[in-house]
């Protein structure tokens, strides 16, 4: 049985009752299975010795010690115990037993205990009030295992219930991984995991044992990429793709050719390399096909013909990199397997057109596409784009958000489910579960790095709900991903890349600036209005704030509408309701608004080419990539362009080094670099990025040689499974 598989709950261990049951349940905990998949966050070593000597040493110490006297202090209630004690040595401590009064008739004068805790010099005397002691017979020399507890639950209840479930159960389960894998990579099996997990018998087999677990959570997240792959093209993904693309040849990361390292020491290599992005040197993104030969430069794209009818309505040329990006979605179209595309292009590289006329090619042959947005706002304004460029073509638009109202809803879902509509935009309501379509052909994801292979899986149905086949798969992302993240989540896409930026285009100028300068700043922004244009204030906060003395969006909505008063000035925030959000961006978009006073959600898409200055206050406080996102805001257009990074007195050093990037370059991969050495990987991997892959303990940046091997290992098994190629071998 795996270990996933047993449905046993948890009351029916010893000493878990209603309230032990309520309280592993906000651990998640319901069965034994889950309880025995309740990790230790690490473990303490009492194999060891110390002496009361070490206590500066040693976070804790695990003393064998002699009680040689009792003291009370305080009165009544509120008496307390103190245990005197002396080690072998000689050295003597204090132990605080704050409600433990028992201690005083376990531990009599003259008795041995061994005592483990953390120590520190209160008053010029040695002590510790947060300790663990026990008689020496009952401590066994050992390594025990920490949890993570919840309101209620100790340490020592949940240590007892998984040493419960252990004996009763571990013997039992079964291993995921395939024997061949685990011999090759010389892996314990999972009761050994267990085991080891649980009851380890020295640091060095509990670590083993929590990389074990990692590859495997890898081996299983990659075997399912590979599987997707096989099944929507026929071939697995190439090892080492697709690799970030900064417009430099791919480098190639040799794998290790066998595994005779044991998994830890593999864990601890170093994976520099691969927590920096390469510098960008200018030359010619390298876009390899699926099978790896390079694909012809974009000479003569074959438009179809509502493709051609746009391009001649367009009062510009596509630009070269738009060009070959719509060749290749266009061959993936007319090819036998559906397209898998990640689509990476800096903001404002104009990708937008490039998804438009991705849809113009299926809704032509009789499909429908979808195009999701990750905000309300950047939906909506896609809508009015496509209204303006597709409506005249004879696309059949709609626009769906959770905020529809029902009766609108149900006509425009029922108009979708007949084929009425050809193109819908929107948010996340566009697959929920009572949208349906008539002949889902393409999905277009914006703006949204964040969905990995499980996600996918749920849009793909859609298509295969209503047209029986996987539809076109496209994701466009302004931010540049990490190799390690690109491998682990996007693992079977292709990638194109949109580098070459409009013509005309002059790059932003950026000015840093102190708080106290803001006066000046604003003095230039009215200028630049006079002259007709439009800008950007933003803050880091909706209204004021007890806790933070930032400026927000509300206070100085009030304060710029009386330093700007012949100027029309409108607030936007989430909080906003979309309707008069909707209006606010009209009247923008228009020029009837000339000054924008916003939070962060203008950061992604909004593109109002008119509105060439940006003034953010308190820059210091957004991230690099936020800050980055912002300025793309402006720069759209031919003019040139502002943006004021104004930082307060509080700014700290690695604050002060994100505006520097950011006045130093305007290029997103060299800014997605900096931003990964300012943050380090711990804090990109860590919660959020392991999150949304679905992993335990697995972190893609930290862990990455790991999931490099997995990585092998999944895809070396399914070759031998179902071999290079060959769809049909899949049952
Ligand atoms: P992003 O890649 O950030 O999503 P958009 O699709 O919003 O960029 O495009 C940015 C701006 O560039 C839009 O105003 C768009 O109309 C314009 N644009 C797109 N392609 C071209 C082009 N080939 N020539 C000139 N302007 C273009
Ligand atoms: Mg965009």
């Amino acid at each position: 049985m795996l270990i996933g598989e047993i449905q046993t709950p948890v009351s029916d261990l010893h000493g878990a009752g209603k309230t032990t049951t309520e309280q592993l349940l906000r651990l998640n905990v319901t069965t034994i299975g889950s309880l025995l998949q309740l990790w230790p966050r690490l473990w303490e070593d009492r194999s060891r010795y110390n002496t009361l000597r070490d206590w500066n040493t040693f976070h804790k110490l695990n003393v064998p010690v002699t009680v040689t006297a009792h003291q009370w202090f305080g009165f009544g209630r509120m008496k307390t115990l103190k245990l005197m004690i002396c080690d072998a040595e000689g050295s003597r401590a204090e132990l605080i037993c704050f409600n433990r009064p028992f201690l005083e008739k376990s531990f009599p004068e003259g008795a041995q205990a061994l005592v483990y805790g953390s120590f520190s010099v209160k008053y010029g005397v040695l002590q510790s009030s947060a300790f663990d002691i026990e008689k020496p017979e009952h401590a066994e020399r050992r390594i025990l295992p920490v949890y993570p507890l919840t309101q209620g639950l100790s340490q020592t209840k949940l240590r007892k219930l998984i040493a419960q479930a252990l004996d009763a159960y571990a013997r039992g389960i079964d291993t995921e991984l395939p024997a061949e894998v685990l011999e090759k990579y010389h892996l314990p099996d999972k009761k050994q995991i267990l085991y080891a997990m649980h009851r380890p018998s020295s640091m060095q087999e509990a670590e083993n044992a929590r990389t074990a677990l990692i590859f495997e959570e890898f081996f299983l997240y990659e075997a399912a990429v590979g599987m997707r792959s096989l099944e929507r093209r026929g071939v697995l993904p190439k090892l080492n793709q697709p690799a970030h693309t900064t417009g430099q040849p791919v480098e190639k990361t040799a794998l290790p050719a066998e595994a005779a390292m044991p998994p830890a020491e593999r864990a601890a290599e170093p994976t520099d390399e691969t927590q920096t992005l390469p510098t960008q040197d200018g030359t010619a993104p390298q876009t390899e096909s699926p099978c790896g030969d390079p694909l012809p430069a974009a000479v003569a794209v074959e438009y179809s013909p509502m493709q051609q009818k746009l391009l001649s309505r367009l009062p510009f040329a596509l630009t070269a990199d738009q060009q070959t990006v719509t060749a290749e979605i266009n061959a993936d179209i007319d090819s036998t397997v559906p397209a898998a595309r990640l689509i990476q292009g800096d903001v404002g590289s104009g990708k937008t057109l490039v998804a438009f006329f991705a849809c113009l090619k299926v809704i032509e042959a009789g499909g429908q596409a979808a195009l999701m947005a990750p905000t309300e706002l950047l939906a909506r304004q896609h809508a009015d784009t496509a209204a303006r460029l597709l409506e005249p073509l004879g696309v059949r638009l709609a626009f769906l958000t959770g905020n529809l109202k029902a009766t609108g809803r149900s006509q425009l879902l029922h108009q979708l489910e007949t084929g009425n509509i050809d193109l819908i935009i929107g948010t996340h309501a566009l697959f929920s579960a009572q949208t349906r379509y008539k002949n889902l052909r393409m999905v277009i994801i914006d703006e949204q790095h964040r969905f990995g292979v499980l996600q996918r899986s749920a849009i793909i149905q859609k298509g295969i709900d209503s047209g029986k086949k996987a539809p076109h798969f496209l994701m466009m992302s302004a931010t540049p991903i990490p190799r390690t993240l690109a491998l682990s989540m996007f693992g079977d896409l292709d990638v194109s890349v949109i580098k070459t930026m409009p013509p005309g285009r002059k790059p932003v100028i950026t000015y840093i600036a102190a708080q106290t300068k803001a006066e000046k700043v604003y003095h230039f922004i009215g200028q630049e209005i006079l002259a007709g244009k439009q800008a950007y204030f933003v803050y880091p906060l909706i209204e004021d704030s007890d806790v933070m003395s930032l400026k927000s969006a509300e206070e100085m909505f009030a304060e710029l509408s009386r330093d700007f008063p012949h100027h029309r000035l409108a607030l936007l925030h989430s909080k906003v309701p979309e309707e008069e959000a909707r209006s606010i961006m009209q009247e923008f978009r228009a020029g009837t608004i000339h000054i924008l006073v916003a939070t962060s959600v203008i950061e992604v898409g909004v593109d109002v080419p008119n509105a060439t200055c940006m003034v953010i206050e308190h820059a210091d406080r957004f991230g690099l990539s936020a800050l980055h996102q912002l300025r793309g805001r402006i720069g759209r257009g031919s003019d040139q362009a502002y943006c004021f990074l104004l930082y307060g007195k509080n700014i700290t050093e690695t604050g002060k080094a994100r505006l520097k990037a950011m006045s130093s370059t305007t290029d997103g991969f060299i800014i997605a670099e900096e931003d990964l050495k300012l943050r380090g990987p711990g804090d990109i991997g860590g919660t959020e990025q392991s999150g949304y892959c679905g992993f335990v303990l697995a972190d893609p940046i930290r862990d990455f040689a790991l999931l490099e091997q997995a990585r092998a290992a999944a895809f070396e098994m399914l070759a031998a499974r179902h071999g290079r190629s060959g769809i049909s071998k899949i049952g």
